[in-house]
């Protein structure tokens, strides 16, 4: 039997924020308690929705940083990101590209728009989502995923209407990205007035970001920057898009442990953010 899994929070945020001086983003997933249970895995969801960069020899975004105890995961929409990390990971990705990195037990790295778009400028549109990490696996080594465009299975679902299987699987359809928890992770893009719908298996986490065009759901209009986060009771999502729709859904099991995030860390205790933050001082986390 299908249950409709009802909206527990929709949320946007009114005003971006500059991410280093490359990423001008809607912050609009954060690891409150309010949340938590409806959210994990996920943590943060930042979306740099379109804006024109005018061309420079300047490198624009964030410099050297280090991660613990998630993964973050950057999906390109428009413009190109070039990254490098202590582990050996780098590379660069491209529009539809997307790039999957677990930081484990720490690592640091950093996260430019590449020279080529620098020098050309143009239109950027990225998301950054950061994916908690179980207890058992908070130290995994290092490891990053290049996944490239071509890679991800893209789904017809009718006319005009498509999903990319970032992570997870659609109707037997398997995403490219390794994970350490059960997660969907797709994006839709349609060009036609269309009614949608997907199922989850009930009792996990679903949330929608809307980038672009406007959803209804249960008779109400939800615009572009809006997330909607769903109870957990249910496994069916149903809703109709605009024809200029693009989201992103994000499924997941939960990961029921404490979390306590502080800056780019994510763990279980205090005590382990103070030996966090004690570990890259001390270059644990290597160094680029
Ligand atoms: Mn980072």
């Amino acid at each position: 039997m299908n249950i409709l899994k009802k909206i527990r929070y929709s949320y946007t945020a009114n005003q971006k924020h500059w991410v280093g001086d490359g990423f001008h983003v809607y912050g609009l997933l954060r690891p409150t308690a309010d949340l938590n249970k409806f959210i994990s895995p996920f943590v943060m969801l930042d979306y740099a929705s379109p804006k024109e960069f005018s061309s420079t020899n300047l490198r624009r975004g964030v410099g050297e940083h280090p991660h613990r105890g998630i993964e973050t995961v950057t999906l390109a929409y428009q413009g190109e990101v070039e990254h490098r990390d202590s582990s050996g990971g780098g590379g660069i990705i491209k529009s539809g590209d997307v790039q999957w990195m677990t930081a484990g037990s720490g690592l640091v790295h950093d996260e430019f728009h590449t020279v080529e778009f620098s020098k050309k400028g143009g239109i950027f549109e990225m998301v950054q989502l950061w994916i908690n990490l179980p207890k058992k696996n908070k130290m995994t080594k290092p490891k990053y995923q290049e996944i490239s465009n071509k890679d991800i299975p893209n789904i017809s679902l009718g006319k005009n209407t498509e999903l990319r299987v970032i992570a997870g699987v659609y109707e037997g359809q398997k995403g490219p990205s390794s994970t350490f928890t059960e997660i969907n992770l797709y994006d839709i893009i349609s060009k036609e007035n269309k009614k949608i719908s997907l199922k989850f298996r009930n009792g996990t986490n679903t949330l929608l970001l809307i980038m672009s065009g406007e959803l209804e759901i249960e008779n109400e209009i939800f615009k572009d920057k809006n997330i909607l986060i769903f109870e957990r009771e249910g496994n069916e999502v149903a809703f109709k898009v605009s024809n200029d729709f693009k989201g992103l859904i994000l499924n997941g099991e939960p990961i029921e442990e404490p979390i306590v995030a502080h800056g780019p860390f994510v763990m279980n205790t205090k005590e382990e953010i103070y030996q966090a933050f004690s570990d890259y001082q001390n270059g644990k986390m290597g160094s680029l």
